[in-house]
């Protein structure tokens, strides 16, 4: 009935049909999130849950509303529906394997190098118990930290030494604090780079307490430029690799031979900082330009700082290689304190290097492997995984798969002048743009991350390893089968 001067209905009555949260906490999707999440987490889901409807009734208290007739069912299916909804997101937030399908290798917001066989076992073998991380046990005493690994770097690149930290920038950081706060640092202009936002070299060199001394032009700088910018307050020579850039046509710079050479005639450190680190030349499988450790430490640098995750194929790690009294300098400085490596991180960096020493690091270490592999492999591939889904999906002409020329991307800063060429699948599920597939890819029990470019969703199994290929299948159907 409708009367003019009705009182409009306020929030009161309905928010007696909220269900209480001990009843929700009856219900039989919360077991299912306790082992998920914890019990006390999944508490105070269901609270925020019942908050949210709750004000959300208040505020539109006479207004209507989405909830104005609604009844106890209807708020509690409500209120389910969005206990599900923030569980999922709070699960989605903690790490989830993924399945790299960009192709592009070294993938920095994918965790970068993908790790061998070897060190995952590792992992459950030195990484994950008690070790000898810092033990002697031949004189049951406190023995020196990640020896093992500094050896193998050793006997790999020949420097006299080694240390690990925890990644490339603390490695260069630490190298910068201890030898140039306070002094100048010689750097060319045309290296003066930011690799990946957060790394800038002068920035670096500030934090570090050093003066940058920039030389030459950005195109060229010459050995007379950096002999002239020596002082009397000058520490080092600093050659830092462009990694994600490069300048072509007219340029010039001095060997690393020039460098050290200079440096060590008036008494000053040669440093470089060669980021990707490539322990062997890649060059025979398109990685031109890439500084060989080994190479530079035989040209006479003093020091050279490479990330253990990028070429190397490892985990997360700064490595300084060099000259035996600079490294204990650095070993015994508190900085280094600050930037030490863990168990985890030895256990696996050995398992890697020890692929090199065996030269068996084609075989075992993904990142190589997979940036060997020929395009023809990845046709052959292609071809097989279509074939398989073809087979296996009742697609009523929804599903159109298609095998297209393409390149993958060393990633990682590494190489960015090459261009490795590949097979593409372009993959179209009925109307669906391609910024949709993506995502539904991304919600798959195991989830995709797939490439867009040239508005075509793109999978390159260069990234995708053998064991994944039938969770990728099972991905594309969960697409077809998913519609948002
Ligand atoms: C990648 C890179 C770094 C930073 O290395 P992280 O291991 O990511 O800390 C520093 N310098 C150069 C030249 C690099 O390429």
């Amino acid at each position: 009935m409708h009367m003019p001067n009705a009182k409009a209905p306020t929030g009161e009555p309905l928010l007696r049909n909220l269900p209480p949260t001990d009843e929700l906490l009856r219900s039989p999707e919360i077991d299912r999130l306790n082992a998920l999440l914890g019990e006390r987490a999944v508490l105070r889901i269901v609270r925020s849950a019942v908050d949210s409807i709750r004000s959300e009734i208040l505020s539109r208290a006479g207004q209507g509303g989405p909830f104005a007739s609604a009844d106890r069912s209807s708020l509690t299916a409500e209120a389910i529906r969005r206990i599900n909804d923030l569980a999922e997101k709070k699960f989605r937030m903690r790490l989830q394997a993924v399945i790299n399908a960009t192709g592009v290798v070294i993938h920095t917001n994918l965790g970068r190098a993908p790790l061998s066989i070897a060190a995952k076992n590792a992992v459950a073998e030195t990484g994950a118990g008690y070790s000898t991380v810092e033990f002697d046990l031949d004189t049951g005493e406190r023995g020196l930290r990640g020896r093992g690994a500094e050896t193998m770097i050793e006997e790999i690149t020949g420097a006299e030494a080694a240390l690990v930290v925890n990644n490339c920038a603390a490695a260069a950081m630490l190298v910068l604090a201890v030898f140039s706060a306070g002094k100048e640092v010689i750097v060319s202009r045309g290296e003066l780079v930011e690799i990946g936002g957060d790394f800038r070299v002068p920035d670096v060199l500030a934090l570090s307490g050093a003066t940058l001394r920039e030389v030459g032009t950005t195109n060229r700088t010459k050995l007379a430029d950096y002999e002239r910018a020596i002082v009397e307050n000058t520490a080092m020579i600093l050659r830092v690799h462009p990694s994600n850039y490069r300048i072509i046509g007219f340029t010039s710079a001095p060997t690393n031979a020039e460098l050290s050479e200079l440096a060590s005639s008036r008494g000053i450190l040669f440093c470089e900082d060669a980021g990707s680190g490539a322990l062997l030349d890649l060059s025979h499988f398109g990685l031109a330009d890439e500084p060989v450790i080994g190479t530079s430490i035989r040209d006479g640098a003093d020091l050279v700082t490479f990330s253990g995750d990028k070429l190397l194929g490892g985990p997360q790690a700064g490595i300084i290689a060099g000259r035996r009294e600079l490294i204990e300098q650095m070993r015994s400085h508190p900085f280094y304190r600050a930037l030490r490596a863990g168990k985890l991180i030895y256990s696996t960096l050995e398992a890697i290097l020890s692929a090199f020493l065996r030269d068996n690091q084609l075989e075992e270490i993904p990142v190589l492997r997979m940036l060997s592999v020929k395009k023809e492999e990845i046709r052959r591939r292609s071809e097989k995984l279509i074939n398989e889904l073809i087979a296996s999906v009742d697609t009523d002409g929804e599903l159109g798969l298609e095998i297209i020329d393409g390149f993958s991307a060393t990633g990682g800063g590494a190489a960015p002048g090459t261009r490795l060429e590949t097979c593409l699948i372009a993959v179209s599920v009925g109307d669906l743009s391609p910024n949709e597939i993506a995502a539904r890819l991304r919600h798959a029990p195991k989830p995709v991350v797939a490439r867009i470019d040239d508005d075509k969703l793109l999978i390159d199994l260069r990234t995708v390893d053998a064991s994944e290929e039938g969770e990728l299948i099972d991905a594309i159907r969960f697409v077809m089968q998913n519609p948002s």
